[in-house]
């Protein structure tokens, strides 16, 4: 069979006689259907494990039409920001409003919201009361702790408490998301097993062996409490087996489950799966100048142990490195 595009709209899913997708990824960025981008990635992960996917891109958050073009999903919407923090992507470090935006069709800025993940969640929680919204990529994986927001010049809540979805998978998330999917299916009630997995709950007593950061209220109110945070959960991140880490954030508690990675063989099966390693052809012959930085590029390693202080990677992507075979 030849290879395709995942849907992105109904005349797709009649083509392929489809008449409900299983789950339907938001992402603030362009559909390019390439390993490097993260939500296509996710995307053709689930897929390959026996989910219908699809996908709507940079969708007008003004209006609920591109929300809706997909239908209800039977069991998640996932949502991301794209491969870059909203806030990155829209404004420069002086906090003017940026001109381009490389991971849109002809560089043009404005096609995504500021706090997309936030902005997005709320659009669906408005639209399909009770499907559940799974939130990934950098933009929520970053802020998954109570965390300083240069823009807003203030510490914020974990975004799980700001954007009101049901779950956050953080880091290199595929593992944690196939192992929601796969909940969500058998509508197995415990996620408590679920790696790379964040949520909220209001009863800690069934956790044990854990690492209790200060409060969202007691890093608010002192910068040493802030900075003990970080380095209580900068140092749980660097062990080889960390531990469930919790933050108490008004009255309730944010649970981050510890993260699994993909081993080398199982990084390499991600590269063989049917992308297209292009575009989407809708957007014509309109530039996306991130895919002209990767489409003739080999990812070869997830995560770095550097460490270094401005970089957000080890956050992200792990301590370890995982690297792909040679061959
Ligand atoms: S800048 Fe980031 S990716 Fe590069 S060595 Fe430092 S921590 Fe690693």
């Amino acid at each position: 069979m030849t290879a395709q595009f995942l849907p992105t709209s109904l005349a797709d899913l009649k083509k392929n006689h489809v008449e409900q997708l299983d789950i339907i990824m938001i992402s603030g960025d362009a559909y390019v259907d390439h390993p490097s981008f993260g939500p296509a990635l996710i995307a053709r992960y689930l897929e390959a494990h026996g989910f219908r996917v699809g996908i709507i891109p940079q969708p007008n958050w003004r209006q609920d039409d591109d929300f809706l073009k997909l239908g209800k999903p039977k069991l998640f919407f996932g949502v991301a920001a794209g491969n870059l923090d909203s806030m990155v992507a829209n404004y420069t470090a002086d906090k003017k409003p940026r001109r381009t935006d490389m991971y849109t069709p002809g560089n043009a800025s404005g096609r995504r919201p500021d706090r997309a993940t936030i902005v997005y969640t709320n659009k669906l929680k408005a639209l399909f009361p009770g499907v559940p919204v799974v939130l990934g990529g950098v933009e929520a994986s970053l802020r998954r702790f109570a965390h300083y927001d240069y823009w807003d010049g203030a510490v914020r809540r974990p975004i799980l408490f700001d954007a009101k979805a049901d779950y956050l998978v953080y880091g290199m998330a595929e593992k944690g998301i196939l192992g929601l999917a796969e909940k969500f299916k058998h509508q197995t009630a415990d996620f408590n097993n679920n790696p790379n997995t964040v949520m909220i709950k209001r009863d800690i007593s069934d956790y044990h062996d854990v690492l209790i950061l200060p409060s969202y209220e007691e890093v608010v109110a002192d910068k040493k409490k802030y900075a003990e945070a970080f380095r209580l959960y900068y140092a749980e991140g660097r062990k080889r087996h960390p531990r469930t880490i919790i933050q108490p954030c008004q009255g309730r508690f944010l649970v981050v489950l510890p993260p699994e990675n993909l081993s080398s063989a199982e990084l390499d099966g991600l590269f063989t799966l049917p992308f297209i390693r292009a575009p989407h052809p809708v957007y014509g012959d309109k530039e996306i100048p991130a895919w002209g930085f990767v489409k003739d590029s080999t990812i070869s390693h997830r995560g770095c142990f550097g460490g270094c202080s401005f970089c957000a990677i080890s956050q992200h992507q792990g301590k370890y490195v995982v690297s792909r075979s040679l061959s």
